[in-house]
């Protein structure tokens, strides 16, 4: 059979990948994407989506036990880790269902199965009646990434978890270790430890959440040790001695090897780029530790080959997957897009209490040479947040001293991740304090914690 041809061929239908067939299709290219698993990727399947749905149940039980509080009387509270687990797969279902109505909506040709590289400018795809061929000028990679497995910690499904046992768990931990305090660790340790879990969290870096600004990382603790769990910082699982249903992890800290059992352990210590077996290293593409190296156009250095997504390195994000998408797919329809700026990108976490962030940490701007305002407000401070019996949080935001730049906003609390927005768009408006100082905000809201940290950076906050 002759090769289809195409104007534009992206592979992976993760959020980067779908979002730029749509888009190339909506600019008139002829389009095709190829899938070898599932529409809409990690995200949809195995990541932002599902977490989100389980998050949400134990963010209800967690209520429930407070409903005291709230003048409310609650009997036999319990849960069904099945139904709990159910919904989640189904909520993954229902979302990624509608990727493959929006393909079909906008004319993109889906291929489902593996795709390879064989030569410039054209795929080859493994797909169930044989192998298809197809050509274009412009190819977008976007295949992902997928758990890290270190030596010796490596996942087996039932004592020892990635990302996708602990959404699909085999059981509900009574003793859990989680290894790693970045975002998907924490989302899973705040999860099982919120349903009773008696749950450990180790981490090799100095301090939890290690992107975070400093002083978030440590509320953030604070309140994850109130919960019940335990925190190792600067410790490193050595070595597991998986037994037939525990497992003993040694964990060295402080110059010392410990030893704790544990019933599951889940790993989530990063993820590599799914960039084997494509053909990449034959065309010439340059791969950096599992990542392909791009420009700020997310192009490679083969002509006609972009990367976008978690294959194209970090923040290992959806949302920066989607911009990436966006931007490559104008830019082979001969528009002229922005490049996507990693700094202005928040990062949100969902763990209770929630972590959104964008721009620079306070160290960071010192880091750079930036002379800094700071300001801080505490939840405690707030209406709503008090209203809503959500008074722990803390809203920090940094300002360069000399021309007023929100450099960063960093915040700790619940509903964080909806209000980060507000000041992505002031930083991508190139938004000074004063604009945000003039800027009124509705009461009651959360988002006042927003105008009086910038207050509080200039000395002038009303409620504290
Ligand atoms: C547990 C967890 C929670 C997360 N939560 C969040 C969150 O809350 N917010 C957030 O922004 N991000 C979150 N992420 C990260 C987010 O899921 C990723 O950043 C995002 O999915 C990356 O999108 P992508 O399009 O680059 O790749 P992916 O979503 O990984 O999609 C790549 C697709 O390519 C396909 N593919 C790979 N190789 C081939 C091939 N050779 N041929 C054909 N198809 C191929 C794969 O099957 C896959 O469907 C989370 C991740 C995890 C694991």
């Amino acid at each position: 059979m002759a090769a289809k041809s195409y104007d534009m061929i992206v592979i992976g239908a993760g959020p980067g990948g779908y979002v730029a067939a749509i888009r190339g299709a909506q600019l008139g290219l002829k389009v095709a994407i190829v899938e070898r698993e599932h529409m809409g990727g990690i995200c949809l399947n195995w990541g932002c989506i599902p977490t989100k749905a389980l998050l949400r149940s134990s963010e209800i039980f967690h209520q429930m036990h407070r409903a005291k509080e709230f003048g409310l009387s609650v009997e036999n509270i319990g849960f069904d880790l099945k139904a709990i687990i159910d919904r989640s797969r189904g909520v993954a279902k229902q979302m990624a269902g509608g990727i493959s109505h929006l393909m079909k909506k906008n004319k993109i040709d889906v291929v489902m199965g593996a795709a390879t590289l064989p030569a410039k400018g054209k795929v080859s795809v493994k797909t169930a009646k044989g192998v298809e061929e197809l050509t274009s000028k412009n190819i977008i990679l976007a295949t992902g990434a997928r758990a890290r497995e270190l030596p010796g910690l490596e996942a087996d499904g039932d004592l020892v978890w990635t990302y996708k046992h602990a959404l699909n768990p085999v059981r509900m931990p009574k003793k859990l270790l989680v290894i790693g305090s970045g975002a998907i660790g924490i989302e899973f340790a705040s999860f099982y430890n919120t349903m009773g879990a008696d749950t450990t969290v180790v981490e090799v870096m100095d301090r939890v959440l290690p992107v975070e600004d400093k002083d978030i990382s440590a509320f953030a603790k604070k309140s994850f040790v109130k919960q019940g769990m335990k925190i190792m910082e600067k410790a490193m699982v050595k070595k597991l001695d998986r037994a037939k249903d525990k497992v003993t992890a040694h964990i060295e800290v402080g110059g010392k090897v410990e030893k704790h059992d544990f019933d599951t352990v889940i790993s989530a210590v990063g993820i590599v780029g799914n960039c084997e077996d494509l053909g990449l290293e034959k065309l010439g593409v340059e791969i950096d530790r599992t990542h392909v190296v791009t420009d700020q156009y997310c192009r490679t250095k083969v002509d006609g080959l972009f990367a976008i997504g978690d294959i194209a390195g970090a923040p290992w994000l959806a949302h920066k997957a989607s911009h990436e998408g966006v931007m490559v797919a104008e830019l082979i329809a001969g528009k002229h897009p922005h490049p996507v700026k990693p700094e202005s990108i928040a990062g949100c976490t969902y763990c209770h209490p929630q972590v959104a962030s964008v721009g620079y940490s306070e160290a960071k701007a010192k880091e750079l040479g930036h002379t800094v305002k700071v300001g801080k407000f505490p939840f405690m401070g707030n209406g709503k947040a008090v209203a809503m019996g959500e008074a722990e949080g803390m809203v920090k935001t940094v300002f360069d001293a000399k021309t007023g730049e929100l450099l960063g906003a960093h915040m700790v609390g619940a509903e964080v991740t909806e209000m980060i927005q507000g000041f992505v768009v002031a930083r991508g408006l190139e938004t000074t304090e004063e604009d945000l100082m003039n800027t009124v905000f509705p009461h009651p809201t959360m988002s006042e914690m927003m105008h009086e940290s910038v207050l509080a950076a200039y000395e002038r906050a009303l409620h504290i």
